[in-house]
């Protein structure tokens, strides 16, 4: 049994667990003096979270402790697979290529879902200790730590609020008004972003699949369960699939037998982490009644 591009069993297994030195990389988040809450606009505590040692990773840190554990040469960058048949023989294809999954697209008809809402984010300069997310009318705001000297941050609400932008106010403008009367460090930190520093994505999510395993192909990550942020729970689970294949293929005496656990323990736990996204993404940006901002009279 042979995964592409790593040696054999025990070295796949060994250096999927290379995200192990990760937490030597990223920042330590929770410990500031808020640990980590969900906030009013007005930066009142509604819930204060219990804070285990958390380590907030970007993906660039995450890719280079991944990349340190594999041999020279393993990763073939820039060479998008359009059809599963550009791929090499092997015992095992892993559709690892995420929502818009080449791989699931052969396999299976079921397509990702529209969830009605836009998350905008991006970093700014300056150190936070803690995880915020502040919830209020219908958008939240969330602020963690990036790395020693920047800050991480995200916007979400429904889609079609973005769409109603008026004319001539930018982007940044625009987030300045949403959240222009919110508390203040969500003003500090949309007081710093820039048109450029901005990074849109329309919310999609996956409906449940029938098996993430079809023959020889196997789904991970958000090939098989894409699911809205609002769990910040994605790339973790992604994670944990390719642990958790690793494992069952590494303890199994056949590739079936190891791809049928793997589906079995895997699909039964995204499913739910998936349901409970899409439930936080749709209530966190439910409309409420409130104030507007005199750029916002007029925006339902
Ligand atoms: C706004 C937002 C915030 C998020 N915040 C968090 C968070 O805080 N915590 C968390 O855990 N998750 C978070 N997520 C989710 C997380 O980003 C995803 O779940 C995670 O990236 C999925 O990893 P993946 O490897 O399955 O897919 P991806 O990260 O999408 O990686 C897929 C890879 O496959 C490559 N690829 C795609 N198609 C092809 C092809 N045809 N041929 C070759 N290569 C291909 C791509 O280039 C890419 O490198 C967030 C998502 C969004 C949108």
């Amino acid at each position: 049994m042979q995964l592409a591009g790593v040696a054999d069993d025990g070295a796949a297994h060994d250096e999927l667990r290379a995200a192990a030195r990760v937490p030597r990389r990223g920042v330590a988040g929770a410990h500031g003096e808020l640990g980590a809450a969900i906030l009013r606009p007005d930066g009142r505590v509604v819930v204060g979270l219990p804070s285990p040692p958390v380590h907030l990773v970007s993906r660039p840190v995450l890719h280079a402790a991944l990349l340190d554990g594999l041999p020279a040469g393993t990763v073939e960058w820039s060479t998008p697979v359009r059809d599963l048949a550009d791929l090499p023989e092997a015992d095992v294809v892993v559709g690892a290529d995420g929502i818009h999954s080449v791989v699931r697209a052969a396999v299976t008809p079921v397509a990702p879902r529209p969830l009605g809402t836009v998350a905008l984010r991006g970093t700014v300069p300056g150190a936070v200790a803690s995880v915020t997310e502040t919830w209020g009318r219908g958008r939240i705001f969330g602020i963690t730590p990036q790395a020693p000297d920047s800050t991480n941050w995200f916007a979400c609400f429904r889609a079609d609020l973005l769409d109603r932008r008026p004319a001539g106010l930018s982007q940044a403008q625009f987030l300045g008004e949403l959240y222009r009367d919110w508390h203040p460090a969500v003003r500090r930190v949309v007081g710093a972003v820039t048109d450029d520093g901005i990074d849109r994505r329309t919310l999609l999510d996956l409906p449940p699949l029938p098996t993430y395993v079809d023959g020889r192909h196997v789904l991970v990550g958000d090939a098989a369960h894409a699911m809205a942020p609002n769990l910040g729970r994605g790339a973790c689970e992604s994670l944990v699939d390719a642990v958790c294949l690793a494992d069952a293929l590494a303890a199994a005496s056949s590739v079936e037998e190891g791809l049928r656990r793997y589906d079995s323990l895997r699909r039964r736990r995204t499913r739910p982490v998936v349901r409970l996204s899409r439930l936080l993404n749709r209530v966190s940006t439910t409309r409420l009644p409130g104030r507007r901002g005199p750029v916002l009279t007029g925006v339902p």
